[in-house]
């Protein structure tokens, strides 16, 4: 296995499916499955979930909202996900346990970093929620922040497309796929791979990024097992 422990992050937007809004429960299940693959391999999994198929700050002060309760609007936007993920997981018999970074026991555990490891290796996916737990960041930051906490090997980031373009494949056609790349040419290039406060954090900090697509079922275990199926964004 290429690696030991992973970080998931999963983007609201792709829980909705076919649908425009929400939680769709085909697309739910089938990440839930493709994922306990993946577990019972031995691999350590935590993962970190978008909360932009529910709300999003940003639109919510486009809106009017306060910032700053907008972005707490959208990070409960994120539990809600983690939950319905962690229910999916619960009924295929795959252990998940979800923290929040902002403490609401019972709906979740208290997240620390010494909690989500001892979760992972009982066997436990570790379902972190809230994002960093602070307003003005998005997910992509959060993810990257648990992924050097837990000290992850890699942050998988799963994406509608296959890895990181020279431009948006979906609009050009031109457009072609790295199979390696630098934080620093992502950023000189203004790739939309992440944003640059997640980029900068996992530069500075060594954390590989796998950029591949979740949704193109077995990718999660090839890539896993080693196969190029996405881009590798690093410091070389
Ligand atoms: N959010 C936040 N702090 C964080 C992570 C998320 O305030 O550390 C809020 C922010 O309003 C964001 C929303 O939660 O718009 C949903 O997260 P994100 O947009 O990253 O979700 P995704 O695009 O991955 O679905």
């Amino acid at each position: 296995m290429k690696y030991n422990r992973i970080l998931l992050k999963l983007s609201g937007e792709s829980l909705m499916g076919s649908q425009g809004y929400g939680i769709d429960p085909e697309r739910l299940n089938s990440y839930a499955s493709q994922i306990q693959r993946v577990a019972d391999k031995g691999v350590q999994i935590g993962i970190v979930i978008g909360g932009g198929n529910i709300f999003r700050g940003l639109s919510g002060a486009a809106r009017g909202f306060d910032r700053v309760k907008g972005d707490q609007m959208g990070m409960m936007a994120t539990v809600i996900n983690s939950l319905a993920l962690s229910s999916a997981f619960e009924a295929i018999g795959q252990p998940a346990k979800v923290f929040t970074a902002i403490p609401m026991f019972p709906v979740g555990y208290p997240y620390s970093k010494w909690e989500a490891i001892k979760a992972m290796k009982e066997g436990s996916i570790a379902i972190m929620s809230c994002g960093t737990g602070s307003p003005y960041f998005t997910t992509d930051t959060g993810s990257a922040l648990r992924a050097i906490e837990i000290e992850a090997d890699v942050m998988l980031k799963g994406t509608r497309v296959d890895g990181v373009y020279t431009a948006d494949p979906e609009k050009d056609p031109e457009a072609k796929k790295f199979d390696k790349i630098t934080y620093d040419e992502v950023i000189a290039r203004n790739l939309k791979v992440m944003d640059i406060t997640a980029t900068a954090l996992c530069k500075e900090n060594d954390m590989p990024i796998y950029v591949f697509n979740m949704d193109k079922e077995g990718n999660l275990e090839k890539m896993i097992e080693g196969e190029n199926v996405g881009t590798l964004v690093s410091n070389n």
